[in-house]
């Protein structure tokens, strides 16, 4: 087992892998940006280094400062965590380069991936249904029209390398189709320096189902169960539940064994996300992510396995601790994220913290790095608590969520903890009656 884990990340997702180090007896080093040298990441690790000035591209993204940083303290493997250099397989590949162990996928399983058309292809031949689509990547707006008669309309235009749902564009017909196409392309180079885009069928009302799998790459593969994560705001998450309201233990049994049997055959190793559209009984896959995600509370929940813990053993050698009969999935497990923002213009509200006070009790988790007098620092993400909870029943779960928000004290910022209260308070999602464009239409953001 690893002796010292050097953290590449920050928040809540920094501290979470520190928690998990910690219950293995493993020591810590947390990096920091300047903006970062009071975090609580860095207050709690047994070490930690500066590895830059406060832009992620001079710090949590700077691989020369990383790999350094873990070569003066002497760390023999790296979490990358998720977001920043997760998903990097260049990263992955340098961190081994330098005999120092990823805490993850191979390099080769992230590339692929990362890729969209290329997951995609991939994910047809490993028998798992994909939503219909182009075939492969579209260059020029006559290539998307054309590629278009097959597709049918509403289309979406989205980013092969995509993610955080950027580079996304809808078209209901060709006239908008001329105008989506270089859009998405502008805005895909802008944000993932690679201006590609494909086109897929637009699911007017699917529901997001994504499966937690964990595989040792060396034949042991199970899943967590699906999580629902239909609820988004510009196709981001906002709140995630497990199992789905949605579906039946037929189609529940259905998914997990095409997620498994696929793992499997790709030879997956670590912790990975498989993600669908599931509309009118059927599955369609979107994308997976080859990282932690921040959604996977709600998995252990429901579970009791330590996805975290998990991710470190299997990197370190060790086979899977369980097999699929070994895991009981059991009661409702929902997450809120809250962020730093106005909760219904969404303006980011970055600040001091004057008061704190998180919420307890049976069943209640919270995954933060908010501290009383802790300033949130304007440069990063604004997820600032994950709060979780746990109950034998849906009803319990949601009922337990809404006392535990009442008692969440953030103050100094706006926080989305007033969205969440309102969405508790909704017919619809008490009723698990909601689809990926219901929370925008609930919010009077779409008709
Ligand atoms: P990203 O990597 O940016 O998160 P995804 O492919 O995972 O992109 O899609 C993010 C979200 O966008 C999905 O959860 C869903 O809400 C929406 N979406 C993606 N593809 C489609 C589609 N073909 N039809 C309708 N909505 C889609």
């Amino acid at each position: 087992m690893f002796e010292k884990v050097l953290i590449a990340n920050r928040g809540e997702i920094a501290l979470r892998i520190h928690r998990a180090c910690r219950e293995m007896g493993i020591k810590t080093v947390a990096v920091h940006s300047t903006a970062d040298e009071s975090a609580m990441h860095v207050r709690l690790a047994d070490e930690s280094v500066c590895i830059g000035p406060p832009a992620a591209r001079d710090s949590y993204l700077n691989i020369p400062a990383i790999l350094s940083a873990a070569h003066i303290t002497g760390a023999d493997a790296i979490h990358p965590g998720l977001g920043f250099l997760a998903e990097n397989a260049p990263f992955a590949e340098m961190v081994e380069e330098h005999g120092i162990t990823f805490i993850g996928p191979t390099p080769e399983h992230i590339r692929l991936m990362g890729d969209k058309v290329a997951a995609k292809r991939a994910a047809i031949e490993l028998g798992i249904p994909v939503v219909p689509g182009s075939d492969g990547t579209v260059e020029t707006v006559e290539a998307a029209i054309e590629a278009g008669r097959q597709v049918g309309y509403p289309m979406l235009v989205k980013a092969a390398g995509g993610g955080g749902g950027k580079g996304m564009r809808v078209a209901r017909d060709e006239a908008e189709l001329k105008e989506a196409v270089p859009a998405a392309q502008n805005e895909a180079k802008a944000f993932f320096n690679n201006g590609e885009v494909y086109l897929e069928r637009y699911l007017d009302r699917p529901r997001h189902i994504e499966m937690q799998i964990l595989a040792d790459g060396q034949g042991g593969v199970i899943h967590l169960g699906e999580r629902d994560c239909s609820l988004q705001r510009s196709h981001q998450k906002i709140l995630e539940e497990t199992p789905s309201p949605g579906l039946n233990a037929t189609q529940r049994a259905k998914i997990s064994k095409i997620a498994t049997d696929a793992m499997r055959k790709l030879g997956y190793k670590s912790a990975g996300t498989i993600e669908f559209l599931f509309q009118d009984g059927e599955f369609f896959f979107i994308e997976m992510n080859t990282r932690i995600q921040v959604e996977h509370p709600i998995s252990e929940m429901i579970s009791g396995v330590d996805l975290v813990r998990e991710q470190i053993r299997i990197a370190s050698g060790a086979p899977l601790g369980y097999r699929q009969e070994d895991i009981e999935l059991s009661g409702h497990a929902i997450e809120c994220r809250i962020n730093a923002e106005h909760p219904e213009t969404f303006r980011p509200s970055p600040g001091k913290v004057t008061s704190y006070l998180a919420p307890g009790g049976l069943g209640v988790r919270t995954d933060s790095a908010l501290y009383q007098n802790y300033v949130v620092p304007p440069h990063y993400d604004s997820l600032v608590s994950k709060l979780i909870v746990h109950g034998r029943t849906r009803n319990e779960a949601l009922m337990r969520m809404r006392r535990a928000l009442e008692e969440y004290v953030i103050s100094g910022i706006d926080t989305t903890i007033p969205l969440h209260q309102k969405l508790l308070g909704s017919p619809d999602f008490l009723n698990g009656d909601y689809d990926i464009h219901w929370l925008e239409r609930f919010m009077g953001l779409k008709t």
